[in-house]
């Protein structure tokens, strides 16, 4: 299954609208778009009442095209471990930290996160971090919360070590591209390669698994 399951609009940092990813998305062959946006704790954030204008305009291009649009959105994870409340309906929510720190303050603000931020999955775990974040709590800990792994093609992320004990776990994963343009949609031959190394096909997450 072809997919890209994060992808930025000009609703945040991305420099392309809705329609022109969703047309390019298609023409791309891909089955699954999600058009995931930063959120308002980020500085390019979207702030709620443009995230739900987006989301409407995102079910009525669903209505038309032929490629499954999840309406997404990543929220920033602080180093504390907080992160934003949600007050609209997405199809995918991720947690992403966008700071640098050490390892150990990482793994412990993402800890927090699965615990309490109400994620449905951890974009590019390891980014930003100065040394090495692996950690088979946190793997653990979204095992028991329910929380899937995203599988990054931008920053070839997360390790090899935390994507087998994952998929040991019986984690799903999500696919991502985590374009900012139209021309790197669609990209994430790294990423599926790593799905196909670690995953059975059946173990990519879909909203429906969604609690
Ligand atoms: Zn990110
Ligand atoms: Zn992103």
């Amino acid at each position: 299954m072809y997919v890209d399951m994060h992808v930025h609009s000009n609703y945040s940092d991305g420099s392309a609208s809705l329609f022109s990813l969703i047309e390019t998305a298609e023409s791309k062959g891909l089955e699954v778009l999600g058009i995931v946006d930063h959120g308002e704790f980020h500085i390019c954030g979207m702030r709620w009442e443009d995230a739900r204008k987006r989301n409407e305009k995102i079910k009525m291009y669903n209505e038309s095209h032929d490629v499954r649009i999840l309406s997404g959105i990543e929220l920033d994870i602080d180093i504390s471990g907080g992160v934003q409340r949600v007050m609209e309906n997405f199809d995918i929510i991720y947690g992403a930290i966008h700071e640098s720190c050490t390892g150990e303050e990482y793994a412990s603000a993402v800890k927090r996160a699965i615990r309490e931020g109400n994620l449905d999955v951890i974009a590019h775990y390891g980014w930003l971090a100065s040394d090495d974040v692996y950690d088979e709590e946190i793997v653990e800990l979204m095992k028991e919360y329910g929380v899937a792994v995203e599988i990054n093609s931008l920053h070839q992320l997360p390790s090899d070590k935390f994507l087998r004990k994952c998929a040991d776990l019986g984690i799903p994963y999500t696919i991502g591209s985590d374009a900012h343009s139209l021309e790197n949609v669609g990209n994430v031959e790294w990423a599926m390669k790593k799905a196909k190394q670690f995953f059975d096909e059946e173990s990519l997450w879909l909203p429906e698994q969604k609690i």
